[in-house]
C-alpha cells in the first residue's frame, strides 16, 4: 500500500500513539512520524493524579507502548520537538528547529493544557499543575514532606489531587465557588455524594467561594479567599479545567471553535488534516452537535479512529463519551453527556457508596454513572444510545437486571 506516502501526527500522548499503531496495524507502510514536544515516550495521565501520584508505580507503567514498539512498527518518534507551524497550501509542518516536512495526512494530537489560575500569588513557588508526568513527579516528591495543602477547584484533577494527598497523610482544604465538588458535570445532588465522601476522609472543603490571592515571601504560605478567609498553606495545587491547544490550528487558519472543529469522521476544515482527543471539537451523530470530551477513553478511541480516517476507511465516530474516576476507595464510570436534566434515579443506596445514578429527560436515561457497581458500563451505554423509555421503578431495582430494560432485537453499542 502507498509506501510513497508520509503521514504526520503531532502530539505524541494517548491519541497520537494510539493512531500510529493503527496506521500500521491497519496496513500503512509508508514513511510515519510521531513528533511530541515532551521528552519522555507516549503515556497515559491518569495514573498521574492516582497511583503515580501517591508513588504506588513507576514512570514506566504509564507508557502507552514499550519503548521498542516504536522502533520495530517503522514509527520515527521524535520526542522534545515541538512543531510550530503549519502549512496547509503547501501540505508541510515546521519544526522548533526549522526542519520542514512535507505530509499527505497530518493529525493533530495537540491536547490539552491546564487553565491558569489568575490571582495575584498564581505564580509563587510552591502552586502546582498537573498536566504532565514530570509535573506529577515534582507534586509527588511535594506530597512526601506532607504538611498542608490546598487544592483550587473541585474538579476531577481537584478532587483526584486531594483524595491523593489526604491518602498520603497531608492536611488537605479544597476551595471552589461551586456548591458541591464535581458539580458542572454531575449537579448539586450527586455532587453531594462526593462532597460526603471528602469530608468523611478529612478533607476540608471550603465550597461556595473562590480564590483571591495566594500569598507569601518567596513561597506559598497561605491562600486568601474571596469571602474573608485565611487558609495556611505549604503549597496550592490548581485544577481549574483545561484549555484546547488550538494555537497550531488557528495559525493553520482551521475551523476552531472550543477545540478544532472536526467532522463525524475526525477531518478538519482543510484537506487532509485530521484531528483528535482532547483537542478534537468532534460532529457527533448521536448528539447532532460538536461535542470536545476530555477523558482517556476518547483519547484512546479517536486517536484509532482518526487514523482510519486518514487511510480512506473513516466511519462516524459516534462513540458515547465515558470516563472513569478513583478517589480514595471509591472507583466510578460515567457514560453519556448530561447538561440538563429532570431528575436522578438511584439504583442502590448512595450511603452504601455501591450504587448507579441515572439522570434521566423525562422517561429517558441521559447519562449514567456506576459507583463501586461494576459490569454495567454496557447496558447503561445501551439504555442511553437506543434512547429506551425506561419503567423507573425497575430502573432503581437493582434485583432488575438493566438488560431486562432493553427491549429484544436492539443492536449493540460499541
Ligand atoms: C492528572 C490527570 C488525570 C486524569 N485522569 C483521568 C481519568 O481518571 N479518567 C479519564 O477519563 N481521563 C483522565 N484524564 C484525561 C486524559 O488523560 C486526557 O483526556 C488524555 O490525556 C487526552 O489525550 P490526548 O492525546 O488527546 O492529549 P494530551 O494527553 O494532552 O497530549 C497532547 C500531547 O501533544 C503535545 N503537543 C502539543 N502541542 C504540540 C506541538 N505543537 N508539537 C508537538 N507536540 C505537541 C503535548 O506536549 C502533549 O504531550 C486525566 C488527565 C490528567 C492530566
Amino acid at each position: 500500500m502507498s509506501s510513497d506516502q508520509t503521514h504526520i501526527i503531532v502530539g505524541a500522548s494517548l491519541a497520537g500513539a494510539k493512531a500510529a499503531e493503527t496506521l500500521r496495524s491497519e496496513g500503512f507502510d509508508g514513511r510515519l512520524l510521531l513528533i511530541g514536544a515532551e521528552d519522555e515516550l507516549p503515556y497515559e495521565r491518569p495514573p498521574l493524579s492516582k497511583d503515580y501520584l501517591r508513588g504506588e508505580t513507576e514512570r514506566e507503567t504509564t507508557y502507552v507502548h514499550e519503548e521498542g514498539f516504536y522502533a520495530e512498527q517503522g514509527i520515527e518518534l521524535h520526542l522534545g520537538r515541538r512543531v510550530v507551524s503549519v502549512r496547509t497550501q503547501s501540505a508541510e509542518v515546521e519544526l522548533d528547529d526549522g526542519t520542514r516536512l512535507r505530509y499527505d495526512r497530518l493529525l493533530l494530537a495537540t491536547g490539552a493544557r491546564p487553565r491558569r489560575l489568575a490571582v495575584p500569588g498564581g505564580d509563587l513557588d510552591g502552586v502546582f499543575y498537573l498536566r504532565t508526568l514530570d509535573g506529577s513527579e515534582a507534586l509527588r516528591e511535594r506530597l512526601v514532606h506532607g504538611g498542608r495543602v490546598v487544592v483550587v477547584g473541585a474538579g476531577w484533577i481537584g478532587a483526584e489531587v486531594a483524595a491523593s494527598a489526604r491518602q498520603r497523610g497531608l492536611e488537605v482544604t479544597v476551595v471552589d465557588p461551586a456548591s458541591v465538588p464535581l458539580e458542572r458535570v454531575l449537579g448539586a445532588e450527586v455532587g453531594s455524594i462526593y462532597r460526603h465522601i471528602h469530608a468523611d476522609h478529612g478533607t476540608r472543603l471550603l465550597l461556595g467561594t473562590g480564590i483571591e490571592a495566594i500569598e507569601g515571601s518567596g513561597g506559598v504560605e497561605r491562600v486568601r479567599t474571596t469571602d474573608g478567609r485565611t487558609i495556611e498553606s505549604d503549597f496550592v495545587v490548581v485544577g481549574v479545567g483545561v484549555e484546547p491547544r488550538t494555537e497550531l490550528a488557528i495559525q493553520a487558519g482551521l475551523s476552531v471553535d472550543n477545540g478544532i472543529l472536526v467532522d463525524d469522521q475526525l477531518a478538519t476544515s482543510a484537506p487532509d488534516v485530521f484531528a483528535a482527543g482532547d483537542v478534537a471539537n468532534a460532529f457527533h451523530p448521536f448528539y447532532r452537535e460538536h461535542v470536545r470530551v476530555e477523558h482517556w477513553a476518547n483519547a484512546l478511541n479517536q486517536g484509532p479512529a482518526a487514523a482510519r480516517s486518514m487511510l480512506g476507511r473513516g466511519v462516524a465516530y459516534d462513540r458515547l463519551p465515558y470516563f472513569f474516576s478513583d478517589q480514595y476507595e471509591v472507583g466510578m464510570e460515567y457514560s453519556g453527556y448530561a447538561r440538563t436534566w429532570d431528575h436522578v434515579v438511584f439504583r442502590g443506596d448512595p450511603a452504601s457508596r455501591e450504587f448507579v445514578a441515572f439522570w434521566l429527560v423525562g422517561d429517558h436515561v441521559v447519562a449514567g454513572m456506576n459507583v463501586n457497581v461494576w459490569d454495567v458500563t454496557a447496558p447503561i451505554q445501551r439504555l442511553i444510545a437506543e434512547r429506551v423509555a425506561v419503567d423507573e421503578r425497575k430502573l432503581a431495582n437493582p434485583e432488575v437486571a438493566l438488560e431486562e430494560l432493553i427491549p429484544q432485537g436492539t443492536g449493540s453499542v460499541t
